[in-house]
């Protein structure tokens, strides 16, 4: 497979060479022809596997093809993940290739400083990655909201139900429109998370490594 097979535009394929990416992983070449078709996605997928670019080249496509994101709206995307490490190297991945977009990325996650956070929320982002806890407290303290929704990727859903994290992810999904399209990633299957799927992605196409 080559990353010409996925019709992303030069400026992508171009920000993909820069990255010294060579060829799709396994997980890339069967999520992201279906998360561009609009899919819902069940992942199961390791860590080093290349699931945070499966999962955010066609969040770019979408939400690129959105508004941008006025000042005081929330954001046109959603990435849960359970950890501030997993949420800052989401991020770091993700303005890599949002800024050719001009899309705005903002990170939120517990033990940063919720006063930047906010303000950095306020300001407007079209794409905000963040732990489930402080995007909720966020939420609550009216610095963001979800209603302009319509992408959600809930990432290393496993750890973030060890973590404790699934009322909080599960708030979540409730309070995002019911027609988003939703990718869910998780390193494990087990009941939780199948139950977590069936509640959460409609129709997934269920990949694995
Ligand atoms: P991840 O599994 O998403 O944490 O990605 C693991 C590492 O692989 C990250 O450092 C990525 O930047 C890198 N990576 C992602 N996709 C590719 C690819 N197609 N070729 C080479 N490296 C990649």
């Amino acid at each position: 497979a080559s990353f010409a097979h996925f019709g992303f535009d030069d400026k992508l394929l171009k920000a993909i060479i820069k990255a010294e990416y060579a060829s799709p992983t396994p997980i890339q070449a069967q999520a992201v022809p279906c998360g561009l078709m609009g899919r819902d996605v069940l992942g199961i997928a390791q860590t080093g596997s290349g699931k945070t670019a499966a999962f955010l080249w066609p969040l770019l496509k979408h939400v690129s093809a959105q508004n941008p994101v006025e000042e005081g709206e929330g954001p046109a995307a959603l990435i849960l993940a359970p950890t501030r490490e997993l949420a800052i190297q989401i991020y770091t991945e993700a303005k890599k290739f949002a800024k050719i977009y001009d899309l705005k990325v903002v990170c939120a996650y517990g033990g940063g400083s919720k006063w930047e956070q906010s303000l950095a929320l306020k300001e407007g982002a079209d794409i905000v990655v963040a732990t489930p806890g402080r995007i909720i407290d966020h939420i609550k303290g009216g610095a963001t909201d979800l209603q302009r929704v319509t992408f959600l990727v809930l990432d290393e859903a496993d750890r973030m139900f060890e973590l404790g994290f699934e009322p909080q992810v599960r708030s979540v999904c409730n309070h995002v429109r019911p027609d988003r399209q939703t990718l869910l990633f998780s390193a494990t299957f087990r009941k939780r998370i199948e139950r977590l799927a069936k509640d959460a992605l409609c129709d997934p196409v269920r990949i694995s490594q």
